[in-house]
């Protein structure tokens, strides 16, 4: 019988009833512990380390601001009324927008589950009227273009210069890097159509990696990808999904690579896994990769250059959904941590504190997740303020939550969202959340021209 640190409400991994949680210490770690009256127990490692640094985390974490407008009404609770509904805590600092459900690729690890078969997408006055449901429902965050896989539509410049248009201007391209290896033609239009930054798929430095999660060698297509990117001057994230086992032990090859790219690449955004899809046993401790793990693979993995300290807690509430780090590049090629400086958050200077929490988050992504064009290489490389605004690394991490992991007031203040086709807009982690035996608890949406119909 542990200690209990907390209470909330989460869902039984069997039938998605709401049911009492409690966050619990026990040696050393915390967990999230529930029973469905119907299915019995369930208790899921959320932690690995104590009390206190769990506690720690949450100090300081804010409340976001709610919706600028609810597009769904609260009936009958969290998490069953997404849409934002008025309950929700915070704003959205990213949108995902599925512009596809294909994909040039089948991999063994996929969120979106994206299938061949489904080809129905939403058409460009659908993704409109999806741009408009965005500023109304949340205003100008950071747009993610997504999938499937986005690139396999001829018109995602289009789709990303109508959303420079609508007025966002921070949008991501979500790809395998697939096609923009293969045709940097391709990857200037999307450049010159206004997309921001590529949001990178990048699992590790071996093929052995790519071929556990995505099924075929594809560290040669990331390196033509990244060379690309280069010529064409857009940015790029690097952005791994951690699997215990498969590239935890890479974590400091990864830095190190991203180091041998700067400045096109900009930041590392981890992603540990989470469980979705069928899964008719819960995944044990060792399925799980929590937060304190990431950090401490990185502090170990580099030999101690980027240090525990060095990750802060996400800002909004729930801190416990990621962390954010800084770093400047120095002459001497070592990763030098800037953290807090970089999230304008100055202790003891007076009125300048942290702006708040979605804001922070907003700014974070669009001040450092693109590339600044305007340096130059060979005359001021070596001074400070180019150092800072052209030579630097972010390294951040959001575990999502799944089924078993999934704690009602972290997803309240959950600011990863998925805008819908028929407009409505839901956090990520409910978006893509499974049972046991696979059904979602939000069905995709089914799209048939410019027609909605709800899938399932
Ligand atoms: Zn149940």
């Amino acid at each position: 019988m542990g200690k209990l640190l907390g209470e909330t409400e989460s869902l039984c991994p069997v039938c998605l009833k709401r049911i009492p949680a409690r966050k619990v210490a026990d040696n050393g770690k915390v967990y999230l512990e529930k029973t469905c009256p119907e299915h019995g127990e369930s208790k899921v490692l959320i932690w690995r380390q104590d009390a206190r640094h769990y506690l720690d985390w949450a100090k300081g974490s804010e409340k976001g601001s709610g919706p600028l407008h609810s597009f769904t009404a609260v009936d009958k609770g969290c998490p069953y009324d997404c849409g934002l509904c008025p309950e929700h805590w915070t704003r959205a600092c990213t949108m995902v927008m599925e512009v596809t459900l294909r994909c040039n690729l089948k991999c063994p690890v996929c969120f979106a589950s994206a299938d061949k078969n489904k080809e129905h997408e939403p058409d460009i006055e659908v993704i409109r009227g999806m741009y408009e449901a965005i500023m109304e429902g949340v205003g100008a965050c950071t747009i993610q273009l997504s999938g499937g896989e986005p690139t396999v539509r001829d018109d995602l410049p289009q789709i990303a210069a109508l959303g420079r248009e609508a007025g966002f201007n921070h949008i991501l391209i979500n790809t395998n890097g697939l096609r923009i290896a293969r045709e940097p033609d391709y990857l200037r239009r999307l450049k010159d159509a206004g997309a921001s930054a590529i949001y990178l798929q990048f699992d590790g430095v071996t093929d052995d990696v790519y071929r556990y999660t995505r099924g075929r060698n594809l560290f040669d297509i990331k390196r033509q990808a990244l060379d690309n990117c280069t010529r064409e001057k857009i940015g790029v994230i690097l952005v791994p999904t951690i699997i215990p086992g498969v590239n935890d032990h890479q974590l400091g090859d990864i830095v190190r690579f991203a180091k041998s790219r700067i400045p096109t690449v900009k930041g590392i955004h981890f992603q540990p896994i989470s469980y979705l899809g069928r899964y008719p046993h819960p995944p044990s401790d060792e399925d799980r990769i929590t937060i304190p793990d990431v950090i401490r693979a990185l502090e170990s993995q580099t030999e101690g250059e980027l240090k525990w300290q060095d990750f802060l807690p996400r800002h909004a509430q729930d801190s416990h959904c990621a962390f954010s780090s800084f770093f400047i590049l120095t002459e001497e090629g070592k990763l030098q941590a800037i953290s807090n400086l970089a999230r304008g958050r100055v202790t003891g200077w007076g009125s300048c504190t942290e702006p708040p929490p979605e804001e922070s988050s907003r700014r974070f992504m669009s001040r450092h997740w693109r590339l600044n064009e305007s340096h130059c290489p060979s005359c001021n490389a070596g001074d400070f303020y180019d150092r800072l605004l052209n030579y630097y690394l972010t390294i951040t991490c959001m575990p999502f939550q799944d089924v078993w992991s999934v704690d009602i007031d972290r997803l309240r203040g959950c600011c990863g969202h998925v805008v819908t086709p028929d407009r409505r807009i839901i956090p990520f982690c409910a978006y893509y959340l499974t049972n046991t035996s696979g059904e979602r608890l939000y069905s995709t949406p089914l799209l048939v021209g410019n027609k909605v119909g709800q899938g399932k």
